[in-house]
């Protein structure tokens, strides 16, 4: 099941513990405007006990993900359902992921730890951190909503595989994926 923004009903932002109820509700409500969509707040998740990979100290995400429910599992859905965690995720064969998509079930997982400033020995920046943060949850989100990455590197649904290359590019969708995401696939 791919969920389509047309018919999607709204946004639901589950913050991981050490996210505040507060930091969730503003990622979710500027991400949410992007997608003409209000967003709310869900309960409070834990990572399940073996999502922890103790030799590499980084979780992993597939396993929040599954702590997550599905768009079509919540009353009066389908809701884009978003976890936004502390953990420092990791995916089989990477070292690390800023989030993931599980596009079957129409969640998303946005993980803040390599988006602060301080994580690269720079000064803190709270201002760059709330529109990376906004960038990822975005380009999460488009995973949610059925697209796939983009060769344009300006678009925020181009891969980022460093910090560099999400503060490179832009808050917004290209032309293509725009019409992609708004009008669905022709
Ligand atoms: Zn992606
Ligand atoms: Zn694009």
């Amino acid at each position: 099941m791919t969920l389509f923004l047309k018919n999607t009903r709204g946004l639901i932002v589950y913050p991981f513990s050490g996210i505040g109820a507060d930091f969730a509700v503003m990622a979710g409500r500027r991400a949410a405007a992007t997608f003409n969509l209000t967003a709310r707040t869900g309960d409070q998740l834990e990572p399940p006990w073996d999502a922890l990979n103790k030799r590499r100290r980084q979780y992993r995400s597939g396993s929040l993900l599954s702590r997550m429910p599905a768009a079509d599992e919540l009353a009066g859905g389908p809701f884009a359902v978003l976890g936004i965690t502390d953990l420092d995720i990791f995916v089989p064969r990477l070292n690390y992921v800023f989030g993931q998509t599980d596009q079957a079930r129409g969640c998303a997982l946005v993980s803040l730890a390599r988006l602060r400033p301080e994580f690269y020995a720079k000064p803190p920046n709270r201002q760059l951190f709330e529109e990376r943060t906004e960038k990822e949850v975005v380009h999460e989100l488009g995973h949610v909503f059925g697209l796939a990455h983009c060769p344009d590197p300006a678009c925020i649904m181009h891969f980022s595989n460093t910090i560099e290359d999400t503060d490179s590019k832009g808050p917004g969708f290209c032309a293509i994926c725009s019409r992609l995401l708004f009008q669905g696939p022709v």
